[in-house]
């Protein structure tokens, strides 16, 4: 891993974990789909080279580019990021532990702590992302870490990120991080000190909406943990998968700068429009953790939310009459996608929890994809007019 701080991601997207790999002289690596691997002198359980216990060329590739891009010791590749997410809390807190948690986090990371994980006799307390006093408050002898997101689906909030890793030094917490709404391109927890930094790699890091995959970054130790676990738990990522995964992160920082360019240029023309009442975009002047954002990232990524006049009929009616971007839920891949997220990543959430989250049934978020964006806000000016 020498010389990786000199190197900029967009070579390590390139290279990193691929330098020794050149198998029969292959410039791309081949797909290693092989459940099992000659036995040779492994005395783990762990390093047998199977599918399940994510060993193979093809997670070894992936999973030192993930690791090296990210600033991490270590990372491990997952079926899904709700894989990533539940197994690496499942191996960070035990049955008596305590968790602190964000409190308008992904809709199945927020099913999972108020549904499930009480079965497996851990507490969690919600706390606002901007409020530390809160969280002292809520601080309990048996609390042992703290969940994140970067920015919050679908109100993109940019909690307080600096003063989670401080308050998790100080009470020895580990602090948990879900990056997938700025990638490794706009932030790099693990250098701001989080512990763990999580990733739906459905979205940016693949890129291209055609797999469902998950990482965890971080150190050696932890990662080895969530390995074990996972192994245990069988959310392995198929060998294809790691592959398309690999080829997908070659043009992470291509994408992730135009998406920003987009993004940016959307919220604008939307905030300036007269049939919307609000914008949800951190790279906007208005948003209340602007100057954050700035100082923090190095872009606000894909994602925006906004407000038409009117109710959900309205919004429902603007979503049909578009013609570029294609009504699904999910985010950061090549196509712009719109939904009502109450319909989609919120349906779980009961009417109180979505009030209290903040989260309208009018409320549109926007993924923005890589088509111009003069394109994109034409498509959005046609679609408006007269509603
Ligand atoms: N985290 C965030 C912020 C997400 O948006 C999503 C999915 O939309 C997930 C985690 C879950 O990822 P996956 O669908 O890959 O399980």
């Amino acid at each position: 891993m020498s010389g990786d701080a000199s190197m900029n991601i967009e070579t390590l997207l390139i290279h990193a974990g691929e330098e020794d790999k050149k198998h029969s002289g292959a410039v791309s690596l081949p797909v290693f789909q092989s459940a099992t691997f000659a036995y040779s002198g492994e005395d783990n359980y762990h390093d047998v080279k199977y599918i399940r216990l994510n060993n193979t060329p093809n997670h070894d590739a992936v999973q030192e580019k993930l690791a090296r891009i990210a600033g991490g010791e270590q990372a491990v590749v997952t079926a899904s990021g709700m894989a990533a997410i539940t197994t690496s809390l499942l191996t960070v807190l035990k049955q008596g532990d305590h968790l602190l948690a964000q409190d308008c986090l992904y809709g199945g990371t927020q099913s999972f702590l108020t549904r499930a994980i009480a079965d497996f006799g851990i507490g969690v307390d919600f706390v606002p992302g901007n409020e530390p006093d809160v969280w002292e408050e809520r601080l309990r002898p048996d609390t042992r870490a703290i969940y994140v997101e970067t920015m919050s689906n679908p109100l993109l909030e940019v909690a307080d990120l600096q003063s989670v890793v401080a308050f998790a030094r100080s009470h020895r917490l580990i602090s948990m991080i879900d990056n997938t709404f700025a990638s490794p391109v706009n932030f790099r927890p693990l250098d701001m000190g989080f512990d763990l930094s999580l990733h739906s790699c459905t979205k940016y890091l693949n890129g291209h909406s055609d797999i469902v995959a998950g990482c965890v970054i971080g150190n050696s130790d932890l990662i080895t943990r969530i390995t074990h676990r996972l192994n245990l738990m069988g959310g392995c990522l198929d060998p294809h998968a790691c592959s398309l995964l690999l080829r997908g992160m070659k043009t992470l920082a291509l994408r992730v700068e135009k998406q920003n360019e987009n993004a940016q240029a959307l919220a604008s023309f939307l905030e300036a429009h007269p049939a919307v009442v609000r914008v949800n975009y951190p790279g906007l002047s208005g948003h209340p953790q602007y100057n954050r954002a700035k100082t923090l990232f190095n872009g606000c990524g894909g994602v925006l939310s906004f407000e038409v006049a009117g109710d959900y009929r309205v919004a429902d009616e603007l979503i049909s009459r578009l013609k570029l971007p294609v009504s699904a839920p999910s985010l950061g891949g090549v196509e712009t996608l719109i939904t009502r997220p109450v319909q989609t990543s919120h349906a779980e959430l009961s009417v109180g929890e979505r009030e209290t989250a903040g989260i309208s049934e009018r409320l549109i978020r926007v993924a923005v994809g890589i088509e111009a964006a003069a394109d994109l806000c034409a498509d959005f000016e046609q679609a408006m007019e007269g509603l």
